[in-house]
């Protein structure tokens, strides 16, 4: 149950949402865009958020639905789209594959991919995918329009200005048919959070990497990539020094110590970087 009364609203327009949350705010009513909705009511429920007004974004047409863009090729997601559809699209079998692990399909079918990426939890699993492919996120603000790279507005941390609305994510084709890796290991069940996820991509200018889970965000980071596609060092060599210069701290909590951690990751990182440089992804 939820203990406070909120003000529900769904407009059918960027512009009214964008205007519905500056009116709101200005009453102090400590709005909220509201999506799939998992996220907010879970944490209601425990008065870990009290929202005074949530604004539905499901009405707007931009951010639903997936499609490729006439004219540049362009996949274009709504930010308002389920994960299942998502997994289930043929579009991007990488972002497929990553989101189909996110959470159990019950939940996959609320969760949406722009909850995911603005949410609270930490995890964002299907951002990697996005990092990976140099995509272009589309914000909506009281200021307009803006589409940046998803790597401004979401790496290593979400960056999005008070009231800004992500509208739709949008990816270059040309990466989908890529060689890829996407691999999820967690504590005990299959459905759970990340302990170590790392989604990889074989580019013509070498393999690119992500991660969720080891750390409290999840990045790209093009060190990484360096040292990892350094080819004068064996394998082993490049990952320890990876596991040394880890940009961000290694996770020490419930799901697992930091040393754990550690001990996952280098696995994972040798399985993947076997199965993208020997060519069996
Ligand atoms: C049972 C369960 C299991 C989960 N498992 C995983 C997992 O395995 N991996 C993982 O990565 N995550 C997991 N999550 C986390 C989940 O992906 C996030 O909580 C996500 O925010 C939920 O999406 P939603 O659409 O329901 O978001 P909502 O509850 O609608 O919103 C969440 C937050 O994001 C903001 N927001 C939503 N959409 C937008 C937008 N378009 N623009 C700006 N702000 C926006 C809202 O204002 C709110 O603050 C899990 C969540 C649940 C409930």
């Amino acid at each position: 149950m939820i203990s406070f009364d909120f003000a529900y609203f769904k407009p059918g327009t960027v512009e009214e949402a964008v205007r519905l949350f500056g009116r709101e705010e200005g009453k102090g009513n400590k709005p909220l865009y509201y999506s799939g909705g998992t996220e907010i009511i879970s944490a209601a429920r425990l008065n870990q958020v009290r929202p005074g007004a949530v604004i539905d974004i499901k009405g707007i047409p931009e951010c639903q639905g997936m499609h490729i863009r006439e004219g540049d090729g362009q996949l274009v997601i709504g930010a308002a789209v389920p994960l299942t559809a998502v997994a289930e699209s043929p579009f991007f079998p990488l972002l497929g594959d990553t989101a189909r692990r996110v959470a159990d399909h019950t939940n996959r079918n609320k969760i949406t991919i722009g909850g995911n990426l603005c949410g609270q939890f930490f995890y964002r699993e299907a951002l990697l995918p996005f990092l990976l492919t140099d995509s272009q996120v589309v914000l909506a603000g009281p200021g307009g329009y803006r589409t940046v790279p998803v790597q401004l507005a979401f790496n290593g941390g979400t960056r999005l200005a008070r009231g800004e609305l992500l509208v739709q994510i949008i990816s270059d084709c040309r990466y989908f048919h890529l060689p890829y890796v996407t691999v999820k290991k967690t504590k005990m069940e299959e459905i759970d959070y990340p302990l170590v996820r790392v989604v990889a991509l074989k580019t013509e200018t070498g393999i690119r990497a992500a991660f969720s889970g080891v750390s409290a965000v999840p990045f790209r980071s093009l060190r990484v990539e360096k040292v990892l596609n350094d080819r004068t060092l064996p394998l082993e060599q490049r990952i320890e020094r990876v596991i040394l210069s880890w940009p961000v701290p290694i996770l020490d909590d419930v799901l697992g110590s930091a040393a754990y951690r550690t001990f996952v990751l280098r696995n994972t990182l040798w399985d993947v970087m076997n199965a993208l440089e020997g060519g069996s992804a």
